[in-house]
């Protein structure tokens, strides 16, 4: 067995539907293993899925890139209507101006695929004007190869559980976001689910972490999505899209995790 990295990705889907999907990032001794429990996860969803497919790919030579977590802050606010005001007032202080924030709201509540479905992958909007750039709005750009470092995950679960965040979602929403944060030309990144039973949602950026609000839509909603916000005076599109697509992240630092009031936003 060589030295190289092996992206491994999960997709289960039923009637050609999307069910669940997962990915890892792993040393070629630990394919075996980490295939069979990508292929358990898959089966184990209460929808049964039909097909469950695994793609390995050969990462070569190249070494993951390494990354530390953004440090995870919860604010408690007390309804999706105040999350959504401090959301907005977060993403402000990175940098998006209020205009593209209101539209990528406006976008997520409504299904942001042209045919106001949810799409498979994210948002690319411009920061001032919340123009949309990804070249297929349908579909949006999925990021992909990022996991953490084995150490990092025992550490992160850890820390996530003892602060009350044991939801797997928070887990893999961390290490994506914190992959998207330092994309080039990144500005920011709002999110929340598509999942009605799941309400949870957060910004995430270099400047103000990943700030995660317990309540941004109301239950029930199966609407959500992800916002990519770029800065149009530094941005190469193609290589923005390279880099969420293609470039490995391993992360293996953890950051802290702390709560603040909403009436300290
Ligand atoms: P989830 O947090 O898994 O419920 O996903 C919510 C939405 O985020 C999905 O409907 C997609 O639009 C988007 N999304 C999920 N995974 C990714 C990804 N890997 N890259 C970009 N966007 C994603």
């Amino acid at each position: 067995m060589n030295n190289n990295y092996y992206s491994i990705r999960m997709h289960a889907s039923r009637l050609n539907r999307h069910v669940s999907g997962a990915e890892r990032i792993v040393s070629g001794e630990k394919i075996d293993k980490t295939v069979s429990e990508l292929v358990s996860r898959g089966m184990g969803k209460g929808c049964t899925p039909d097909r469950v497919s695994i793609t390995i790919d050969d990462l070569g030579n190249v070494r993951p890139r390494a990354l530390k977590a953004l440090d995870v802050i919860t604010i408690n606010a007390p309804d999706s209507f105040k999350g959504m005001a401090i959301a907005s007032l977060i993403l402000k202080r990175a940098g998006v101006a209020d205009l593209a924030a209101n539209q990528a709201v406006n976008f997520l509540k409504k299904g942001a695929a042209p045919s106001t479905g949810n799409m498979r992958g994210a948002m690319i909007m411009d920061c001032k004007t919340g123009k949309r750039l990804e070249p297929d709005p349908e579909r949006g750009i999925r990021a992909s190869r990022f996991d953490w470092r084995e150490e990092a995950s025992s550490r992160i679960k850890k820390m996530l559980a003892d602060n009350g965040l044991s939801h797997f979602r928070t887990y893999e929403a961390l290490a994506l976001a914190t992959k998207i944060a330092h994309g080039p030309g990144v500005k920011a990144e709002l999110c929340w689910s598509d999942d009605p039973d799941y309400t949870a949602g957060y910004v995430a950026s270099l400047t103000t972490g990943y700030v995660r609000f317990p309540v941004l839509k109301e239950k029930g909603d199966n609407k959500g999505g992800r916002a990519i916000f770029v800065d149009p005076a530094v941005l190469n599109l193609d290589l923005l899209i390279h880099y969420l697509q293609n470039e490995a992240i391993l992360i293996s630092g953890i950051g802290t995790c702390t709560t603040a009031s909403a009436a300290d936003c």
